[in-house]
């Protein structure tokens, strides 16, 4: 079976739905992806290291689930693309952006590199991440735990 992989969409400068949309179009576009569920857009405040920032503009985050299979580090190599494509200046980490895609999880791949760890470390902490992906897949797990739990535990 071809592996399942989640992808977070984060934007909170522009045009923040069109950006998303089109990215998610972009990724369907993709050789070798083929694009299965895209969440609704959820608005969320924006996070910084220090935490939530009601003087930052809002976040919009979405969810998509692809069936792939690239390499994570070679689908990471493509996200960063269609981030820099979106005018995505990289800056401060955590800081408001265009574009920022993140990979979730790929069908529980254990990934622990410099540029790349999978299941993404943050996500089972991240309602703006665990609410999208619920709404597409009901039954999703993230590192054995059930995301409708991890949801109910999750900083609001
Ligand atoms: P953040 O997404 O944490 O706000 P960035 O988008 O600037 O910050 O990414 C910081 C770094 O995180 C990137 O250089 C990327 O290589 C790395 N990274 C590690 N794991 C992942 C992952 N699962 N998905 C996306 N980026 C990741
Ligand atoms: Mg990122």
């Amino acid at each position: 079976m071809t592996p399942r992989v989640v992808i977070a969409f984060g934007s909170n400068l522009g045009d923040r739905a069109e950006t998303i949309v089109a990215a998610a179009r972009e990724i369907a576009d993709l050789p070798g992806i083929e694009l299965t569920a895209l969440s609704s857009l959820h608005e969320t405040p924006a996070l910084k290291p220090h935490g939530v920032d009601f003087a930052a503009p809002a976040y919009l985050n979405a969810i998509a689930i692809v069936e792939t299979d690239l390499d994570p580090h070679e689908l990471l190599a493509r996200l960063r693309e269609i981030e820099q494509q979106h005018g995505r200046v990289r800056e401060e980490r955590w800081g408001d952006r265009t574009l920022d895609l993140d990979i979730i999880d790929a069908d529980g791949m254990a990934v622990t590199t410099d540029d790349l760890t999978l299941p993404h470390p943050r996500a089972h902490e991240r309602a703006f991440v665990l609410e999208p992906w619920l709404e597409v897949d009901p039954e999703a797990v993230l590192s054995g735990r059930r995301v409708s739990d991890l949801l109910a535990e999750a900083p609001r």
